[in-house]
């Protein structure tokens, strides 16, 4: 992905895309002290822009650093990159990450840097699966507890567990994998929060020790603004035969029907649809929010 033409926001300034490297000593990629966010720009506006950019720097303070930009530098970076790059409708992922100044767990000295980059990434899913509803196994690795990591920061390092999950999956011929978390229930997938209906109700893990996603508290926004029950609780895997329907949602994967999780089948209803079209009018400004 490193050899393409554009241009990235590296600490400040539009460097072309080949050339914004790091050293192989950076202390983000030895101890994981990195946080980044994934959002979307629709029709040339960045979908939550600042909820993201907020959660880029809390993210950040929960791995005990500051980002050296204002809130407002980051919001204007990722607009910039976008502008920069020619792109409307992109995918932007801004990331900061500790230096290469030491190297031991110890990081207090490093200088913390930032790049925004941004793609066309249309889906994350392919259209196809998309329309038939992806399938989903069950991953092998469990969402820690909040006493185990700061499970509420998007870090590079709470992934690993999710790409060693997505790539089993895949090995099995699965789109992705399903997690539970350390208690056993339903946590949420490698890249998104799910969402399961019954009886024409929505039922959502509580997010206590996984990402509350933007897209899911704009999901529940908007179910709640038609009508719709949404009950935020605990679920155990052995529940998942009594939902008719079952979806996913986040940035990337926007809201997206899962047809089956493991030994579980769902159809793509009446819901998961409506909710999947408005979520696209929403985030294209055809809709009002809540
Ligand atoms: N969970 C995980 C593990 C994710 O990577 C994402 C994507 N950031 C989400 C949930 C959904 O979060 P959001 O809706 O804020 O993109």
């Amino acid at each position: 992905f490193d050899d393409r033409d554009g241009w990235i926001w590296l600490d400040g300034q539009f460097v072309p895309w080949r050339e914004a490297k790091v050293h192989v000593l950076t202390h983000g990629l030895h101890y994981a002290s990195a946080v980044f966010e994934g959002e979307r720009m629709y029709g040339g506006e960045i979908y939550k822009l600042r909820e993201h950019t907020e959660r880029l720097f809390f993210s950040a303070r929960q791995l005990d650093f500051e980002i050296p930009y204002t809130v407002e530098e980051i919001d204007r970076a990722c607009i910039d990159a976008c502008a920069k790059n020619g792109l409307t409708d992109a995918y932007i992922r801004p990331i900061a990450w500790r230096g290469s100044e030491m190297i031991g767990v110890s990081a207090q000295n490093t200088t913390v840097h930032v790049a925004v980059a941004v793609w066309d990434w249309p889906s994350y899913f392919s259209p196809e699966e998309k329309a038939k509803g992806i399938r989903l196994t069950w991953a092998k690795y469990k969402r820690p507890s909040p006493e185990t990591e700061p499970v509420h920061a998007k870090a590079t390092g709470l992934y690993m567990i999710c790409t060693i999950s997505k790539h089993a999956a895949e090995k099995d011929g699965y789109t992705d994998a399903m997690m539970l978390d350390y208690r056993g229930y339903i946590a949420e997938s490698t890249g998104s929060n799910v969402f399961f209906v019954k009886d024409g109700v929505l039922h959502t893990p509580t997010p206590d020790c996984f990402l509350n996603g933007i897209t899911r508290q704009s999901v529940i926004a908007l179910a709640r603004q038609k009508g719709i029950e949404v009950v935020e609780r605990h679920i155990k895997p052995e529940e998942l035969s009594t939902f008719s329907e079952c979806f996913v949602v986040g940035t990337a994967a926007e809201v997206t029907p899962v047809s089956e999780i493991g030994e579980f089948r769902f159809k793509p209803g009446t819901l998961s649809l409506s909710l999947m079209d408005d979520y696209a009018r929403l985030v294209r400004r055809e809709l009002e929010p809540a």
